[in-house]
């Protein structure tokens, strides 16, 4: 008799789909039916919650990336932030400061 792989599909952490689950052992526990990033978890961080939150951050962070460049790097304007806000360098620095930093 064949094992159904049905059962499998879901994690039982997380309840991903998306992903092919794995099985094997983790600190001497069989661990089984579990999407790749839940199987490598610790059994101090198996909290789904938590996994999620810091998956959340992560996005947020990346997400948000353009809105934490500062205009000014040591009193000299930031080429990051011109590159990113090409408008408000041009109100935010002299003429000068933009062409001797592009
Ligand atoms: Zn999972």
């Amino acid at each position: 008799m064949k094992e159904s792989l049905t059962k499998n599909t879901v994690c039982k952490i997380c309840g991903a789909t998306d992903e092919p689950m794995k099985s094997g052992i983790i600190d001497g526990e069989y661990i089984s039916g579990r999407c790749r990033i839940c199987f490598g978890l610790s059994k101090q961080t198996r909290n789904p919650s938590a996994l999620l939150a810091q998956y959340k951050r992560e996005r947020d962070r990346e997400d948000n990336s353009k809105d934490i460049v500062q205009p000014f790097m040591k009193n000299k304007p930031n080429r990051e932030f011109i590159k990113a806000y090409p408008d408000k360098a041009k109100e935010l620095y002299t003429d000068k400061e933009l062409k001797d930093n592009c």
